[in-house]
């Protein structure tokens, strides 16, 4: 038994979207600090089985498992796929997002839908669906990743700030909820990084970002994927229903 309090032996996490990105490094992170993963992906096969046999290759348990959080059949069948394959998750990292932006006046319901459904109704239901293990385990981690957008708001992404906006106070309700049952919920709010999901911004756009960082650089996936390791351990057992932006300063 380690007694280092970022040991993660023993536990399985749940990544959703793990298959790329901030996801991809949490998964990894977790995976170098003891835990089991299941790596969760939406459309690339691919990417997921390079992040399972990665952590393969580190001597720890990975199952790749394809789901689209924002439809409840495939969350529910994701979950027993997990359960029946690696094990009950007790941490889930509520990853899984996507934007498509567009001003107000021409979004389209499908694409305010689009973005509503895969960031806070995929939190909502791979919450839900997390919690069942968890309080039966007495023991639990939910962490879900936000954006500086759900906080200063975004010209041109409306429907993901108000996505991002609603999952920071869902999990603030979770741990509300759930602070009886040992289970402790908390958000991260990332600023800029360098993803397949920031890739194709302008020169201009980047520049502006830049120049607003304090820390006068982006992030990257690992910078965010330190903060998902940390709330997942004994190391944050007495924090729950907080959001932390991992984001250089951009929020400050
Ligand atoms: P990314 O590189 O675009 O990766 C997105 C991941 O989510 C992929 O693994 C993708 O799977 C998965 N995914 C997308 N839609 C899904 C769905 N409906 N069901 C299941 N999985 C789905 O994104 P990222 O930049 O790492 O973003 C990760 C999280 O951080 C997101 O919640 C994002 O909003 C947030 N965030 C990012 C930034 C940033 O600057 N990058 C800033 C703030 C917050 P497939 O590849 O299989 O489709």
């Amino acid at each position: 038994m380690s007694t280092d309090k970022l040991d993660l032996t023993g536990h399985i996490a749940l990544v959703t979207g793990g298959s790329r990105g901030i996801g991809r490094a949490s998964s990894l992170l977790m995976a170098s600090r003891g835990a089991d993963i299941a790596v969760n992906y939406h459309t690339r096969r691919d990417a997921a089985d390079e992040v399972v046999a990665a952590i393969t290759a580190m001597g720890r348990r990975a199952y790749a498992v394809q789901a689209d959080v924002a439809e409840a059949a495939q969350v529910e069948a994701m979950m027993k796929d997990v359960i029946d394959n690696l094990g009950t998750p007790d941490i889930l990292i509520a990853n899984a997002g996507a934007t498509a932006d567009d001003l107000v006046v021409r979004m389209s319901e499908e694409t305010w839908d689009h973005v509503i459904n895969t960031n806070l109704r995929g939190t909502y239901l791979t919450t839900r669906a997390a919690l069942r293990g968890m309080m039966r385990a007495r023991w639990g981690r939910i962490i879900a990743i936000s954006s500086v957008a759900g906080i200063r708001g975004s010209a041109g992404q409306s429907n993901y700030a108000a996505a991002k906006a609603g999952v920071i106070m869902f999990i603030r309700s979770v741990a509300k909820e759930m602070g009886s049952r040992n289970i402790t919920a908390n958000t991260i709010a990332p600023g800029v990084t360098e993803t397949e999901m920031t890739a194709h911004l302008t020169p201009d756009v980047k520049q502006h970002y830049l120049e607003e960082l304090l820390l006068g650089r982006w992030g990257t996936p690992d910078d965010v994927a330190e903060m998902v390791a940390f709330f997942a351990s004994d190391a944050a057992s007495y924090i729950t229903g907080q959001t932390i932006a991992v984001d250089g300063g951009l929020s400050a």
